[in-house]
Order: C-alpha cells, then sequence, then structure tokens
C-alpha cells in the first residue's frame, strides 16, 4: 500500500490496525518522502477493495510473485519513498553496493589456535567476514559434528573464540545455526547468522532468525529452484529482517557415472536473482565444486557473472583440515583469487548494475 505524501500518522496507524484486523500483518517502511506499507499474510484475507478508499492510501500494488517484500518491485518502491535501504553493513563494507565481499574460513572451527590463526592469515589476504562452523550438518552421525555437537559448555567456547578472533584481526564472523535453539546462543557471538543448504526450507527456523537483529546469510537447497530460494527468503523478511544474504552453492549434479562435482555451480542464478530481488547474492565455489582445484576459476566465473561476493573455505593446511578438506583452499590462494576477482568485478560492474535492471517478461 502507498500512502499519499500527505498522509497523516494517524492515517497511517488506521490502516496498520485495520491490516491486523484482517489477521495481516503490516510491514512498515515509514520514508522521507512517503510510507509505504506491505501487507503480510494470506493473500485470499485481503479486502483490497476496502484497503483501497481508506484515508491516506493513494494506490495499492499487486505484486505477483511469492515472494513480495524482497522483490525487486517492493525495492523500488519503499527505497524510492526513502523507506527502505537497501545495500547490507557488514563491518565497514556495504554488501550490494559494488564492492565485492570476500566471507572465507575453515569449514569447521576445530581449535583456538586453527581459528585464530586462519583468521590472521585470511585478513592479510585480503578477506572482509571470518566463517567459522560449529553446528555442523553432518552426513554422518558417525563423523565429526562440529565444537557445538559436543556439549553446550564447548559450543559457546567455541562461539567466543569466533567473535575474539573476529575481533583481534578486524574481521565481523558468520557462522550456521542449524536448529532453533542455537539462534539465541550464536547471535549473542556472531555478527550474520548462517541458514545452511538443508535447512532452507525450515519454516521456523527462517522465522525465528527473522526476528534477531543480524544479517541473515541464506543458502540455496541443492534441490531448489530460482522460486523456491526466494519464497523461503521472505519468510525471514516477513518478519521484519530484510538483511538477507542469499547465497548460490550449487545443485544436485546429474548423470550416471563417476561424479567429477560434488554439486552443479548455477551461476546463471546470479544475474537471474539480481533481476528478481534486491538482495545481494554470494557464491560459494567451495561446496559448490567440491574439488579446491576448481575453486579458483569458479569464483572468477561467479565474480564474472556479477556476484555481490564470495564464501570460500580456507585452512592453511587443507590436507589436515578435519572437514571439507577436499575443497578447501590455502591462505596465499585466496590471495590472489581475490586480487583475480576484484579485478574481474571491476570490469563487470556495470553489467552487474544492467542485470539488476529490465525485465525477461
Ligand atoms: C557450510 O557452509 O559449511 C555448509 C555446510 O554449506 P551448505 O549448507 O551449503 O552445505
Ligand atoms: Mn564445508
Amino acid at each position: 500500500m502507498i500512502m499519499k505524501i500527505d498522509s497523516t500518522e494517524e492515517q497511517v496507524s488506521r490502516v496498520i490496525k485495520e491490516i491486523a484486523k484482517y489477521g495481516l500483518r503490516a510491514d512498515v517502511s515509514r520514508g522521507e518522502f512517503r510510507t509505504v506499507i506491505g501487507i503480510v499474510g494470506d493473500e485470499r484475507k485481503v479486502p483490497f477493495d476496502h484497503f483501497a478508499v481508506m484515508p491516506g492510501v493513494k494506490e495499492i500494488l499487486k505484486i505477483d510473485t511469492p515472494y513480495k517484500l524482497i522483490s525487486k518491485e517492493y525495492g523500488r518502491v519503499a527505497e524510492g519513498a526513502g523507506g527502505l535501504r537497501t545495500g547490507i553493513q557488514i563491518g565497514d563494507r556495504t554488501l550490494g553496493n559494488g564492492e565485492p565481499l570476500y566471507i572465507a574460513g575453515p569449514c569447521a572451527v576445530e581449535n583456538k589456535k586453527q581459528l585464530f590463526r586462519i583468521a590472521e592469515e585470511i585478513k592479510k589476504a585480503g578477506a572482509h567476514v571470518l566463517r567459522g562452523g560449529i553446528f555442523k550438518p553432518r552426513s554422518s552421525v558417525h563423523s565429526f559434528q562440529g565444537l557445538g555437537g559436543i556439549n553446550r559448555k564447548s559450543a559457546e567456547t567455541a562461539l567466543r573464540w569466533l567473535s575474539e578472533a573476529g575481533r583481534e584481526f578486524g574481521l565481523p564472523v558468520v557462522t550456521e545455526v542449524r536448529g532453533e535453539e542455537h539462534v539465541d546462543l550464536a547471535a549473542e557471538y556472531a555478527d550474520i547468522l548462517q541458514i545452511g543448504a538443508r535447512n532452507m526450507y525450515n519454516q521456523d527456523l527462517l522465522a525465528k532468525v527473522g526476528r534477531k537483529n543480524r544479517p541473515i546469510l541464506l543458502k540455496r537447497h541443492f534441490g531448489a529452484g530460482i522460486e523456491e530460494f526466494l519464497s523461503f527468503a521472505e519468510y525471514i523478511a516477513a518478519e521484519g529482517n530484510k538483511n538477507i544474504i542469499l547465497c548460490e552453492r550449487g545443485i544436485v549434479p546429474i548423470g550416471k557415472g563417476k561424479e567429477y562435482t560434488r554439486y552443479t555451480l548455477d551461476l546463471a542464478a546470479v544475474p537471474a536473482i539480481q533481476k528478481e530481488t534486491y538482495l545481494p547474492i554470494i557464491v560459494d565455489p567451495s561446496h559448490g565444486t567440491g574439488r579446491r582445484d576448481l575453486v579458483y576459476n569458479m569464483s572468477c566465473a561467479a565474480m564474472a557473472a556479477g556476484a555481490n561476493g564470495l564464501m570460500v573455505e580456507v585452512h592453511y593446511n587443507p590436507e589436515e583440515a578435519i572437514v571439507d578438506g577436499r575443497q578447501t583452499i590455502t591462505p596465499a590462494e585466496l590471495s590472489e583469487l581475490i586480487k583475480a576477482c576484484d579485478e574481474i568485478s571491476r570490469m563487470v560492474k556495470s553489467r552487474a548494475e544492467i542485470a539488476g535492471q529490465g525485465s525477461t517478461k
């Protein structure tokens, strides 16, 4: 609902109350110029004609996608009114403003020494954010589940190391929350909360992080289409948190016989998603390939596709990493990768901007 420029505060609150009366929720963007109100909830219940004639209402715009609050269209209206700032502040960088964001670190936090050494080395290599898994979503219950899998005390200790390493080297930190019970604890220590691919469909977990005042890094499920991916991101936005970083991390590979890559990195998803939403999208070439010898080229390709950043698994001795060593690169390799990706990003920046505009429809 787009309110009139001269609509009063009283008219705005009356509209919000009316929305609630119908069992719907209001997503209010109070702009410098006007207020824009998104309606959240069962579409069948929305009495469009009734709302349209309420005092102060200029017009109602129907957005025909299952994701609305994160859509390009909603972003354009709310941002145009001055009520929504796109771009996500991560430390001293604004993700989505054209400067790529590099997230790097071990797949799993193993011990304090490992984490601090990696943090120091990725910082020198030019990374901006430190990653480290503590609640690991392992395929086998007989594998190392991350320090969070031992007990609450060791989870908290690992989270404390993560936050200390981040502070020591000037790196905001991101870690995965695998269940609702992890969210409050992780949010005390981490700057960004990650939802792993396997949990992309977990509506209750999405809603829970949507109520946290932290940017959320949402990974695409390996079997999810783009519309589904965005529809589930909307569950976070619907709780009021639009600081969502989307992450393409590969989809299930096809074909019989030996698998040459762990997943198939869907790079066309990057510009396709940028046409649909104002949210930034980064690429994870580590899980996307499963092979450290492919990470450099696929990172370059991701930047050429217009990605807003990368998340790369790094360890000073990949062979020694307890989890995902095969797809892990060294800090020296990260440094080269960042140099190349910065250059590619500068070259394709204008095209990435074009990718965000226009329509294929
Ligand atoms: C990870 O980033 O550590 C991870 C487990 O990735 P995904 O959820 O994409 O498999
Ligand atoms: Mn991993």
